[in-house]
């Protein structure tokens, strides 16, 4: 069996007006530190497996905030620890971060895939958002990391942004077409309480340009829009929010969704085993406490039983255009849950009849005209 292996670097600048994850602006001081214990916790889980790690992604947070020679010995430390072979090694950069020597440094500590936060190339979009870069720190950092031999970049773009319109999403759109990334990820923006933005828009303010922001129709317009552009420039939609060019899918996300095993280090990381799935402790000082003394930061260990198996196996196999084998799930949870399967087994017939599924063969999947509703599928599916 393979492995794949997220290092969680919780760290960035600032606070992007519609993040929702758990990331926090810290003093620099705090980097080495905290790297200290990765290395210490890629030690300790390397005891517990001899399998082949085959992808390494450093996310967060912004990574690409550390010291390239801090990301270095934390890749020194895997392949020290870890069998790693042929990985593909992913290190998630904001624009601004990225200078010629720092890509540089990443390529010889073994980073062969960089993924670059870009969101838009609007000023006036990533302003409102709060990012700390502009269009032309894109350009200069696809320019920096192609000069320094980095053969596989992915790109992220928000749908959905404050001030955004047609035009400023297509020209988006099209400049990331043109700089033709290997890979590309589009997600709409979501509007929760998570978030200053989610917070400010569901309560009707408008601060952070909250009452900027298109409404729900329109960016999954947006989405659409690129869903068709990146299919005519030669890029395969292969996930909700991701695009490929030929072989270059993102080889650790797809574990995500297949349910391979990996394994997650660092504050808040989560972790699969095939059976069981486990998270880090969420704060920084309390991981980092745990680290120092020696005592593991797993909390929230939960051996999955049949319902939740189930409901994943379509949850997240479903995210993917190929769909999911309704045949196998059947043959391999039908016995031992008779009564939900046939409930399951109802509501794909209905969904299909809605247009909202499509079957070929014993696969089910997603109409691709209804991705934008995923999240309203899934749930009429698990109910
Ligand atoms: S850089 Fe990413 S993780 Fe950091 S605040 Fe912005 S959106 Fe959140």
């Amino acid at each position: 069996m393979s492995l794949g292996i997220y290092i969680q670097v919780p760290f960035c600048q600032t606070k992007c007006t519609y993040c929702n994850f758990h990331t926090g602006v810290v003093s620099s001081d705090r980097y080495r530190p905290y790297v200290e214990c990765l290395r210490r916790e890629i030690g300790d889980s390397a005891r517990y497996t001899s399998d082949v790690v085959d992808s390494v992604y450093v996310g967060g947070g912004t990574p690409s905030l550390l010291d390239p020679g801090e990301l270095a010995k934390i890749m020194d430390s895997l392949r020290g620890a870890f069998r790693v072979e042929s990985p593909e090694a992913t290190l998630e950069a904001d624009p601004e971060t990225i200078t010629f020597e720092k890509a540089e440094q990443w390529a010889a500590a073994g980073f062969n895939r960089i993924s670059l936060g870009a969101q838009s190339f609007n000023n006036r979009e990533l302003q409102a958002a709060g990012r700390m870069h502009r269009r032309a720190d894109i350009f200069n950092a696809v320019e920096f990391l192609r000069t320094a031999g980095i053969r596989n970049i992915s790109m992220d773009l928000i749908a959905g942004l404050a001030h955004q319109a047609e035009k400023s999403w297509n020209e988006s759109v099209g400049e990331l077409i043109r700089l033709r990334p290997e890979h590309a990820s589009i997600y709409m923006l979501e509007i929760d309480e998570g978030s200053r933005l989610g917070k400010e828009a569901l309560a009707g303010g408008s601060r952070y340009s909250a009452d900027a922001i298109p409404d729900d129709d329109t960016t999954a317009d947006f989405y659409e829009a690129a869903r068709e552009r990146l299919a005519d420039a030669g890029y395969k939609h292969y996930e909700i929010s991701n695009w490929g060019l030929p072989g270059h899918e993102s080889k650790h996300n797809l574990k995500y969704w297949h349910r391979d095993a990996y394994v997650g280090l660092g504050a808040g990381a989560h972790s699969f085993d095939g059976i069981s799935r486990w998270a880090n402790a969420h704060e920084v000082p309390r991981y980092v406490s745990c680290m120092q003394q020696g005592s593991s930061p797993r909390e929230q260990i939960e051996v999955l039983i049949p319902p939740q198996i189930l409901d994943e196996e379509f949850f997240l196999g479903l995210r993917l255009l190929d769909g999911v084998d309704l045949e196998r799930i059947e043959q391999q949870l039908g016995p031992e849950l008779p009564k939900r399967m046939a409930a399951i087994r109802e509501r794909v017939d209905h969904l299909q009849s809605l247009g909202f599924i499509e079957r070929e063969g014993p696969r089910i999947r997603l109409a691709p005209d209804r991705l934008t509703v995923s999240n309203e599928v899934f749930v009429q599916l698990l109910a």
